[in-house]
Parts: structure tokens; C-alpha cells; sequence
């Protein structure tokens, strides 16, 4: 009996614990969305430009968009997004061990044959709309240093950097979807409460 009340005992400190870390989370993610441009906020229609120095501010800007990413709990996030016009996106799919940092990512070949799934964005938060996109791309572009990177990627990281690579061209997944699926989404978006 007694070690039964210990053990129950144990299991609401245990409950506590979890909710004060959920607790915690939310309140990271909360600061972290702060941070980051909301439609409708202008920047996010305009085109990044193409970076041409790689010094210590374009790696403490990624570190920066990494943390935020994580933080606001996403799975990419593209400068435009913290109002920087620069040619660059971070992303970490759910299941992989580290975020990449892209810059000036091309496009240079997607398949031809497309999947339509849901997508949410950090940017439009409490809305997911469906969107079709190409089931494997391959991006060309260079790392924080630099150096050349060259990703082919399949499935759902495939469809997290097309969505990414929109953000550096202004373009937001409500210009990807059906008219239908549009309008509840602004409709949603502009009664969102203000946090
Ligand atoms: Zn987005």
C-alpha cells in the first residue's frame, strides 16, 4: 500500500513536470512567432535578393532563423520571414537530427509528377491549406561559407523547401491553393485574434 501511494505519488510529480515543460514550450514558441513576420505584413510579398557576403552576420542570422524555427515548433523558415531580403532558408523536417541552411537556393529540377497535401506556415498561423507540389526536387546553392551544396530531396523535405524557396520569391502557399481553400484561409486569418 505504502509503496503504491509513493508510486502514485511519484507518477503526479511526474504530470506536473510534463506540464510545466509543455508549459515552457508554449511559451517558446509563443515568443518565438513574435518574432516572426505575419501576414499580412508586406515583407513577406517581396523578393529576397541574392547574398553576396558570407561574414559572421549570415551565420549568426541562420543560427538565429535555426532557433526560431525550433522554437515556434516549424519545420522551415526563410529570412523574408524574419524581414531580412536575403537568399537564404533554414529547414529540419520532423525525424531528422539537423536543420540545413540553404543560400541562394535554385531550383534545378523538380518531377513532373505532384502530390496535394496540407501545409501550415509560420507565417499564417492557425491556417492549413492544401497545396500540390512536386514529390522530388533538386536545389543547387552554397552553405553559410559558401561552399556549394547540392540537395536532392524526395517526399515531405521536398515539399518543406518549395514552400521555402516561395517565401524568397514573395510567393505565400494562399497563391498555391484552390480559390476555396483560399478564402476560408483569409477568412480564418482575419479573424485571428492579435497575441
Ligand atoms: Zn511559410
Amino acid at each position: 500500500m505504502a509503496s503504491a501511494d509513493l508510486e502514485h505519488e511519484h507518477d503526479q510529480e511526474h504530470d506536473h513536470g510534463d506540464e510545466e515543460r509543455d508549459a515552457q514550450v508554449e511559451a517558446r514558441r509563443r515568443v518565438a512567432l513574435a518574432q516572426i513576420r505575419q501576414y499580412p505584413d508586406a515583407v513577406l510579398r517581396l523578393r529576397a535578393n541574392t547574398v553576396d557576403r558570407f561574414d559572421e552576420n549570415l551565420a549568426r542570422l541562420a543560427d538565429r532563423m535555426t532557433e526560431l524555427m525550433r522554437d515556434a515548433c516549424g519545420v522551415g523558415l526563410a529570412a523574408t520571414q524574419v524581414g531580412v531580403l536575403q537568399r537564404l532558408f533554414v529547414f529540419q523536417p520532423h525525424g531528422a537530427t539537423e536543420a540545413t541552411v540553404i543560400v541562394n537556393p535554385e531550383l534545378v529540377s523538380r518531377s513532373g509528377e505532384t502530390d496535394l497535401a496540407d501545409e501550415g506556415c509560420l507565417s499564417l498561423q492557425g491556417v492549413h491549406v492544401p497545396v500540390e507540389r512536386s514529390t522530388a526536387v533538386t536545389l543547387q546553392g552554397v552553405d553559410v561559407e559558401g561552399t556549394p551544396l547540392r540537395l536532392e530531396l524526395d517526399e515531405y523535405p521536398a515539399r518543406v523547401v518549395q514552400h521555402e524557396l516561395d517565401h524568397l520569391d514573395g510567393v505565400l502557399m494562399l497563391e498555391r491553393t484552390d480559390p476555396e481553400s483560399r478564402r476560408e484561409a483569409l477568412a480564418t486569418l482575419r479573424h485571428r485574434p492579435v497575441l
